[in-house]
């Protein structure tokens, strides 16, 4: 058992560096990385590569050693109905996911071509469990700590244009919903927690998901939501850099984020609606510690 798991982070790293040595060969990669406004150091930082197509990539395992199987067993290959063995990620931008102590447990990776599916994350396995991983956490944990502070935001890239900005806490979950599984993780060294997701419909209805439970779970934090459906990594690429920095500095708290998009579900000129907010709002309250709970009765007043 100990010599399987050995050989299962083998795989994992040389097709890492394999991945990072592609993306050198491949000038289309390369330039897209560049339209999305990476910046070298960072390609470098977060070890970002390229998969080659599937061939390239099952040619590189047998030279080295492996077998289809080894790669099955990390997600990184399958073989298909045909009985055919092929890579998982093929023409692909590759973003390697780190377990919070450093060892490599899977990929994203990213279309250059348009392909249906954006993202192809590795399957769920014992080595890779996505539901209470978060992306960069290896590279953020210091900095977490430091700061007292932890920015979550949905995606890869937001992740790294965020550390590209300076905001060196910037973390991401793995394409599904935060829930209580990040807690332990997402509350190590008791940060203030910043939720940053995307500003569209989807994004703000994650974050009032994942708020009530940070705030049901007395969590310290709160919200930050740009417009017009942008993302972090949109804001910086446009150079907001300044404007980031007041926001995260001063989120809109879990609650009051909870209890404005709530009420604001409603329409308030009609009595039945304005009763039946109240009612939702109310029971949102009482999911809160009672000291939490009682602070904001005033401010749930105001609000209707
Ligand atoms: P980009 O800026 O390249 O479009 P993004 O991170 O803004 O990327 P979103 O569509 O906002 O992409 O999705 C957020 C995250 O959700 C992604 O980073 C990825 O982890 C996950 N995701 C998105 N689409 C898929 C998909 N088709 N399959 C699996 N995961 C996905
Ligand atoms: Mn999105
Ligand atoms: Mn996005
Ligand atoms: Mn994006």
């Amino acid at each position: 058992k100990m010599g399987e798991k050995r050989e299962e982070k083998k795989v994992l790293e040389a097709l890492n560096l394999y991945y990072q040595q592609c993306l050198e060969k491949e000038p289309e990669a390369k330039t897209y990385l560049q339209k999305r406004g990476i910046y070298d150091a960072l390609v470098e930082k977060f070890e970002i590569g390229y998969a080659p197509p599937s061939h390239a990539t099952l040619r590189f395992l047998q030279e080295h050693g492996f077998t289809v199987n080894d790669a099955k067993e990390v997600g990184a290959a399958d073989v298909g109905e045909n009985g055919r063995p092929y890579a998982r990620f093929m023409e692909r931008i590759t973003f390697p996911i780190y377990s919070p102590s450093g060892k490599i447990v899977g990929f994203g990776g990213r279309t250059i071509s348009g392909h249906v599916a954006k993202y192809v994350n590795s399957p769920q396995s014992k080595v890779f469990n996505k539901s209470f991983l978060l992306y960069g956490y290896h590279l953020a944990k210091e900095h977490i700590l430091k700061e007292k502070r932890i920015i979550v935001t949905e995606g890869y890239l937001d992740v790294i244009m965020l550390h590209q900005a300076g905001f060196s806490t910037a973390v991401a979950t793995l394409g599904t919903a935060l829930t209580s599984e990040h807690l332990p993780l997402l509350s190590r060294g008791n940060p203030s927690v910043v939720l940053s997701y995307d500003g569209d419909e989807a994004g703000i209805a994650a974050a009032l998901k994942a708020s009530r439970l940070l705030s049901t779970h007395n969590i310290a934090g709160g919200v930050v939501i740009f417009k017009e459906g942008l993302d972090p990594a949109d804001m910086v690429q446009r150079g907001e850099q300044a404007l980031l920095a007041k926001l995260f500095d001063a989120p809109q708290p879990f609650v009051e984020f909870c209890l404005e998009r709530t009420i604001k579900s409603f329409n308030l000129k009609d009595p039945l609606q304005k009763q039946r907010a109240l009612e939702e709002a109310t029971a949102f309250l009482k999911s809160l510690p009672a000291v939490v709970a009682n602070a904001y009765q005033g401010m749930l007043a105001d609000m209707l």
